[in-house]
């Protein structure tokens, strides 16, 4: 059982050298006094921003470095072995896994049957699982939006931000994303239809940027980076306007997360801003699946994968994920089922 484990705990954002390979062997079956559990075979693993150390104890239900133990994630896994009276073999599942290619799995309330085969089975680590959900959960239940809003998504090409800014199109919203290379800009413009995009890396003032593109201003900015951007938005929000604050990934790294000068202007515009966590929303997956899935189907959305083949890809694959040198869902390909 090949395996991808941490050298230690680490603190702020992961790097390769943080992780190490390991091979060993497993039976493939469980023990027979085992109970509820799953053994799978890992297909495809994902790498999420939420999977970086912590200096101080969070809220997070799971921690993915501890020392010498594998890099705990999200997957997409065959049961290969049950115990557990939901889960047959065979059976194909998303959730929380294991880096490394098979995986005893006793935990297994997050884990969600996968029933639509007709999609690529690497989508369930995104646009169909746990990042997709966050957009859905976000813009709709706390967005809101309704037809002809202005909306501003930042990280657009991500996993959760090119869902988001796709619902908001689909519900007739003007929709404007920010993302950091060229080539995403691009991607923004012609593969999601957005109708404005920018590379901040290029713009200097953030607010200047914001005016240009919303001169009405916004009524929704769905929040994935904080920092300085989250600062414009504040300056550039409507009266009632909704921030809807997905992740801050600018702020993870710092000692001392920037303060927000700009926060005032709740009170002056009387702006909702809420932070949510995708954990909550989870009773929502099965309406979420269908709404989406029509959606994939009839090619209405665009979904963009940043593929790399086998484990041992995994350590560099994540470290891209914290300096945006990923385009579009970060997954690695483990095995064919
Ligand atoms: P992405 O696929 O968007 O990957 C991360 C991207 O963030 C990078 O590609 C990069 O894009 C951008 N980035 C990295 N560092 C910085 C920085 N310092 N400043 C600005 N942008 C940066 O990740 P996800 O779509 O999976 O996640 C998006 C956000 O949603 C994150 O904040 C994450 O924490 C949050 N999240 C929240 C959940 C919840 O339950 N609330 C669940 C899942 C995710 P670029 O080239 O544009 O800089």
């Amino acid at each position: 059982n090949k395996q991808v484990l941490a050298k230690d705990y680490i603190n702020g954002n992961p790097k390769a050298t943080d992780m190490y390979l390991k091979s060993s062997t497993i039976s493939l079956q469980l023990p027979p006094d085992t109970s509820n559990a799953v053994l799978v075979k890992n297909l495809y693993l994902s790498c999420d921003p939420y999977m970086r150390g912590t200096k101080k104890r969070d809220s997070r239900l799971f921690y993915s470095f501890s020392p010498d133990s594998p890099i705990i994630g999200y997957g997409v896994c065959k049961v290969v072995d049950s115990t557990h009276p939901g889960f047959n073999r065979g059976d194909l599942v998303w959730g929380v896994t294991k880096w490394e290619e098979y995986t005893v799995i006793t935990i297994t309330d997050s884990l969600f049957k996968i029933e639509h085969t007709d999609i690529p089975l690497s989508y369930y680590t995104g646009i169909l699982g746990m990042p997709g959900m966050t957009a859905y959960a976000g813009l709709y239940e706390i967005g809101v939006p309704k037809k002809g809003d202005h909306v501003f998504v930042s990280s657009a090409v991500g996993a959760v931000g090119q869902l988001a800014g796709q619902l908001a199109k689909l519900m007739g919203c003007y929709v404007v994303g920010s993302a950091g290379s060229k080539e995403k800009v691009e991607i923004l413009k012609n593969k999601f239809d957005f109708d404005g995009a920018f590379n901040y890396k290029e713009e200097h003032d953030f607010n200047a940027v914001l005016k240009r593109y919303f001169p009405e201003g916004i009524d929704i900015y769905f929040e994935n980076v904080g920092g300085d951007m989250l600062e414009a938005a504040l300056l550039n929000m409507k009266r009632r306007g909704r921030i809807v604050v997905a992740g801050m990934i600018s702020q993870y790294e710092l000692d001392e997360p920037q303060g927000i000068k700009n926060l005032v202007n709740i009170v002056y515009k009387q702006i909702k801003i809420e932070a949510f966590t995708v954990y909550d929303y989870y009773h929502l997956y099965p309406k979420f699946l269908e709404t989406i899935l029509p959606y994939i189907r009839e090619g209405k959305v665009t979904y963009i994968e940043d593929t790399d083949e086998g484990l041992e890809s995994g350590p560099a694959a994540l470290e891209r994920l914290f300096t945006g040198q990923n385009a579009g869902k970060q997954v690695i390909v483990v095995a064919q089922e």
